[in-house]
């Protein structure tokens, strides 16, 4: 029950008031009967007031409707409805007004005011009328702000949460009546702004919800950057009713923020706005991660201004696993234009923030696989155009070599002639290097032609194929002081294949095991039967081969010491020959070794269907 706790009147100055209690005499009851219809006509119109609160769509109209009833019980002319906002906040804003005009409006709400100031404070903290006969007298009363009035009554505005706010009117309650009525007329207002006031905050939540349910759907539907920029501040801009929405990211040296996407005046900045990292409002989000508010930006001495109509500014920093990557900003030409929306702007950049992420990581990706296919494409001509190139070398010295071959023979057979001892060593020489100059060239056609030629496939014994390339590596062995050893069994079921070609297989492995053998190893052949496939062995005691070159060694051309003091010869193509020649039957190639303790190398070849054996 709101009643008054507080008359401040100058002494003697107290109006003299007709008594509240009925007489029983016939003079004193007709002042009783006007009294009563007097006080009809008040609750007649309370309860005309009380309907039309009940009707009025917005708070607008309510706090008019109060305003004016107030007025009217009071007589004056002169009053305002201030609350508490927001709601469970400290400052007090005037909400209507009578009379002040706007420019004390403005003195008050921008001083400001707060909860606990001046008669204020009495009203809210006792829940009861305070009437204020002189200002002038009042030792907290206010300087400054409001009317320049000297009597000023303020009713609270009560809920059951506690104040929500004040009527104050200029001027003083003619009776207990009045205050009788300005304390029924202040309950069911603040009832009826309560409630506007939740509806409110209802329908603004609601409009938050699908704000951010439009913006997750637009902007995880799209994998362009651009889109997903443009989506969020056009959707932001929209919905939050502002001047512009802008989002600066980072440049890619992480020198300068610089504007990305705009909607509102300020996309004609785009490509052109851009900030030192740690300058202005947005370097200063960035570098404390948090968002800030410019309620004035004429009050900011440090504002960058882009656009000098830019009053308010709210800026979020766009933070992806704890590092921040850009601002999301909204603007507007009014000072303290936002409020709710700076949280709204914030739960908004933490979704905006993954959204670019995402589109920037999928653009990046792209990129990156473009550049891979046009490396590969290049690679791919350059390796076209090395095949070719070889293939033709290889055909032109074919023939010269084959004469060359044919006369040295000749000469080191005698058939042309007697030939001297030092003649004799000196064309065995010849002879011998034309022959590897021979088998190079062989080898490289050879690979050549098993890129494109086709395979005579028939099932083959593969352990006669083993036995037959062991027993023609035993001279080289014995030569370079090897023991080659086969250990090939006897019976083994028949593959499919090419022997000429799988015979190259054996001779290949076996020439590197003993070339990379030392006078004193060994060599051992061996082959079993692993159900679906043979697989065959060759095993030296060489040099080995380091882990990180294993997986090189099959590559064309490929040799572990590639440089021209080698001491051991080769093209680097005998083991990309045998690759090619066991994948083209179907099976598989491998190596293990170990640096100084020797290699084993293996192949497997698919058995033949039953139907072949
Ligand atoms: P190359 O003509 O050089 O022998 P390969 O293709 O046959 O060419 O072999 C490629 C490289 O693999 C060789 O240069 C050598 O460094 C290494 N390599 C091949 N076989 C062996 C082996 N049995 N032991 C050690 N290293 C080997």
């Amino acid at each position: 029950m709101v009643e008054v706790v507080e008359i401040l009147y100058p002494s003697g100055s107290r109006p003299d008031r007709p008594p509240l209690a009925a007489g029983k005499t016939a003079r004193l009851s007709e002042a009783e009967h006007r009294q009563n219809a007097h006080l009809v006509r008040e609750l007649t119109s309370l309860m005309r007031v009380s309907q039309a609160l009940n009707e009025a769509k917005d708070l607008g109209t309510i706090l008019s409707i109060v305003l004016d009833q107030a007025l009217s019980l009071v007589g004056s002319g002169e009053g305002s409805i201030i609350l508490i906002d927001p709601p469970n906040g400290d400052r007090l804003w005037i909400v209507a007004e009578r009379g002040l005009g706007p420019q004390a409006v403005e003195a008050f709400n921008n001083r400001p005011v707060h909860i606990h100031e001046g008669s204020f404070g009495r009203v809210l903290s006792s829940g009861r009328i305070v009437e204020v006969a002189d200002t002038s007298t009042d030792p907290d009363s206010l300087r400054g702000v409001g009317s320049q009035a000297t009597e000023v009554t303020n009713i609270p505005l009560m809920t059951q949460r506690g104040p929500i706010g004040l009527i104050a009117v200029n001027g003083l309650p003619r009776d207990e009546t009045v205050r009788h009525m300005l304390t029924i007329l202040a309950g069911i207002a603040a009832v009826a702004i309560d409630k506007e006031r939740l509806h409110q905050e209802t329908t603004a939540r609601l409009a938050e919800v699908s704000t951010l349910y439009t913006l997750a759907t637009q902007i995880t539907t799209s994998l362009s950057l651009n889109s997903v920029l443009n989506s969020i501040v056009s959707i932001l801009r929209m919905t939050l009713d502002c001047r512009a929405c802008s989002i600066f990211l980072i440049d890619a040296r992480g020198e300068y923020l610089q504007l990305e996407a705009a909607s509102g005046p300020s996309v004609a900045w785009k490509g052109i706005a851009r900030l030192r990292i740690g300058e202005g409002i947005s370097g200063q989000a960035i570098a404390e991660q948090r968002s800030i508010y410019v309620p004035d930006t004429h009050q900011e001495p440090n504002f960058i201004f882009f656009d000098p109509q830019i009053r308010s500014l709210v800026v979020v920093p766009l933070i992806v696993r704890n590092k921040a990557i850009g601002t999301l900003s909204i603007d507007a030409t009014q000072p303290n234009a936002f409020d709710e929306e700076v949280r709204l702007l914030a739960i908004a950049a933490a979704q905006a923030a993954v959204a670019i992420e995402n589109a920037e990581l999928y653009e990046s990706l792209q990129r990156s696989y473009r550049e891979l296919e046009h490396a590969f494409d290049e690679l791919r001509r350059l390796d076209d155009m090395k095949s070719e190139l070889i293939q033709n070398v290889s055909h032109e010295l074919r023939t010269p070599l084959t004469f060359i071959k044919g006369y040295v023979e000749l000469l080191r057979d005698g058939q042309l002639g007697p030939l001297l001892d030092e003649q004799k060593a000196a064309i065995n020489i010849v002879a011998d290097k034309t022959g590897v100059l021979c088998r190079l060239v062989d080898d490289i056609i050879g690979m050549l032609q098993a890129d494109t030629e086709q395979l005579h496939q028939a099932p083959v014994c593969l352990t006669d194929i083993g036995h037959a390339a062991t027993q023609a590596a035993q001279a080289s062995a014995m030569e370079a002081g090897l023991d080659l050893i086969d250990e090939i069994p006897k019976e083994l079921p028949l593959v499919l294949g090419d022997s000429r070609r799988l015979g190259q297989v054996f001779d290949n492995l076996l020439q590197n095991a003993i070339k990379f053998s030392d006078p004193g190893g060994t060599i051992t052949v061996r082959m079993r039967d692993e159900g679906t496939r043979l697989r065959a062995e060759v095993q030296d005691t060489g040099i080995g081969i380091a882990a990180d070159q294993l997986s090189r060694i099959f590559d064309r051309f490929y040799q572990i010491d590639g440089s021209t003091t080698r001491r051991y010869g080769g093209t680097g193509l005998g083991l990309a020959i045998v690759k090619q020649i066991v994948e083209t039957h179907g099976g598989t190639v491998g190596v293990e070794s170990e640096l100084k303790r020797g290699s084993l190398f293996f192949f497997t070849i698919p058995i033949a269907p039953m139907g072949y054996r």
